[in-house]
């Protein structure tokens, strides 16, 4: 049924039925979790063989000792790994520590403090901005909340950014100093850039303040699920414009060996690279070399990265068909919802009805099963339509998952249903 054509007495007795079902749920107290876009144990797994991978050899190629204090922008073969899953030369590479994330609050810290090779420090303006593209990654958000940049929200349509949007914002301001972006599987969308979108973004450098940074966010770079989709190089079309500069890339390890323990990187042009490391060289002596070693052993000794992103994808791909399963045969044709099919990545996002995301939430909570909280992935947790909500199926076990995902199909009609008939 579609629910815009049934009539009040049709939804009153279907809003009845719902809510039998509902209660009858809430009594099985149910504790599930599809909340945050953590691998599973079995996942984790993949990557035991890094422990104790070095057995007592430490010395990384050219003798480095890497149980020892230096090396700020890490070891060589560390690099190359970020490298790889960038797609960009070795030498403009830094790995540092467990975290991409620190390395982006690092590099936020680095232009609104001392500005990126020499121009003005975000401080210094009167209202620095970021462009936000949404539904996002709501950890990008909170850097910029916690310091006061401004953040203006970006739809997201199946090329990207809406660059229409985005290239007016820069023209009209002049203070919009850094673009957020995961161009790849996006969180949550699970789009993936369009070779138009990236060249149109590689050309902000030339209208935009001249301190102004793409943050290349490529979480997802190597986590397909089956089909490999392609990503426009952003460093290509940045050199052909000349605006080389104006990206800094970002990627780790975390959804690859260990999340907790990986290897981060971040990619920039050389002056990018010494700003960062002025900043970084305050803070820290150098990095975990002894786990960048381990990284690199790991990916020549004992499985390629292809080989072994292939195993993740054989673990999430039946999970990620759970979740679209049940989105499908609870709610395809009734006008309840609308979502993709991702092709990689940790996410499938859910738009209810306008005005809906909040109940559902709230429902599924009462019923025991946790979801992201509704408006988490716009900035200061507002979705202006109330609508998106991020369903992460990679941690729980497949049967979790399925009942998880029954009770989300049952809130998702009982919370609009309601909605109707108020
Ligand atoms: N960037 C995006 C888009 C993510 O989705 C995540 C984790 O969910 C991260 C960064 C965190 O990366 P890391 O573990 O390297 O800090």
């Amino acid at each position: 049924m579609q629910i815009e054509s049934a009539s009040i007495s049709q939804l009153a007795e279907w809003e009845k039925e719902l809510s039998t079902h509902y209660e009858r749920i809430r009594q099985h107290e149910l504790n599930l979790d599809i909340t945050r876009g953590k691998p599973s144990a079995e996942q984790l797994n993949l990557s035991d063989k890094l422990d104790g991978i070095l057995s007592g050899d430490y010395r990384a190629a050219g003798g480095t000792d890497t149980r020892n204090y230096g090396g700020l922008i890490g070891l060589t073969c560390a690099r190359e790994l970020g490298a790889d899953m960038l797609q960009v030369p070795t030498e403009e590479v830094i790995a540092g520590g467990n975290s991409s994330l620190t390395l982006m609050y690092h590099a936020v810290l680095t232009g609104y403090l001392f500005g990126f090779a020499g121009n003005t420090p975000w401080r210094e303006l009167k209202a620095p901005k970021f462009l936000c593209p949404v539904p996002g990654y709501d950890r990008h958000f909170t850097i910029c909340e916690q310091l006061g940049i401004g953040m203006i929200n970006i739809p997201v349509n199946a090329q990207g950014p809406d660059m229409d949007l985005v290239e007016k914002h820069i023209r009209e301001d002049n203070e919009i100093i850094g673009i957020w972006c995961v161009p790849k599987y996006s969180n949550p969308t699970g789009v993936t850039y369009s070779e138009e979108t990236v060249e149109r973004l590689a050309q902000l450098g030339q209208i935009a303040n001249p301190g102004f940074r793409i943050f290349w966010d490529n979480a997802y770079a190597v986590h397909d699920l089956g089909h490999y989709v392609s990503l426009p190089s952003i460093r290509a079309a940045t050199l052909e414009n000349d605006t080389a500069d104006s990206v800094l890339q970002f990627a780790s390890t975390s959804k690859v060996t260990h999340a907790g323990s990986g290897v981060a990187f971040v990619s920039a042009t050389g002056d990018n690279l010494k700003s960062l490391q002025q900043q970084m060289q305050a803070m820290t002596i150098g990095p975990d070399k002894v786990n960048q070693l381990r990284h690199s052993r790991f990916f020549t000794e004992c499985t390629s990265l292809k080989d072994h992103m292939r195993k993740h994808a054989d673990i999430l791909r039946p999970k990620f068909d759970c979740v679209l399963e049940h989105l499908h045969n609870g709610l395809a044709g009734m006008n309840l919802g609308q979502w993709e099919k991702p092709q990689g990545g940790y996410f499938v996002s859910f738009n209810t009805r306008p005005g809906c995301a909040k109940a559902v939430v709230n429902l599924a909570t009462e019923a025991g099963v946790k979801l992201t909280p509704a408006g988490a992935t716009f900035p200061y947790g507002k979705d202006p339509e109330d609508s998106n909500i991020r369903i992460a199926p990679s941690f729980p076990p497949l049967e979790e998952l399925d009942t998880a995902m029954a009770v989300f199909v049952l809130c998702v009609k009982l919370a609009s249903v309601r909605q109707r008939l108020k």
